[in-house]
């Protein structure tokens, strides 16, 4: 099992799409991709819930 968040989920008009084994891993590459590529997602003190809500397994 992996996890899977796909960044257009976030209503960001993006192609991102991260996969790792490790929940903790993936919540690193996406607060990373969000500070370089959407820094109005990083910004926002509600980033790190609706990333829970939106990563699936695969
Ligand atoms: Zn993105």
């Amino acid at each position: 099992m992996a996890y899977q968040l796909t960044c257009a989920d976030t209503g960001a008009a993006c192609p991102g799409s991260f996969t790792t084994e490790n929940k903790e891993e993936l919540v690193e590459h996406v607060m990373l991709h969000a500070e370089r590529a959407h820094p109005e997602l990083a910004g926002n003190p509600d980033m790190g819930a609706m990333v829970q809500t939106l990563i699936k397994t695969v």
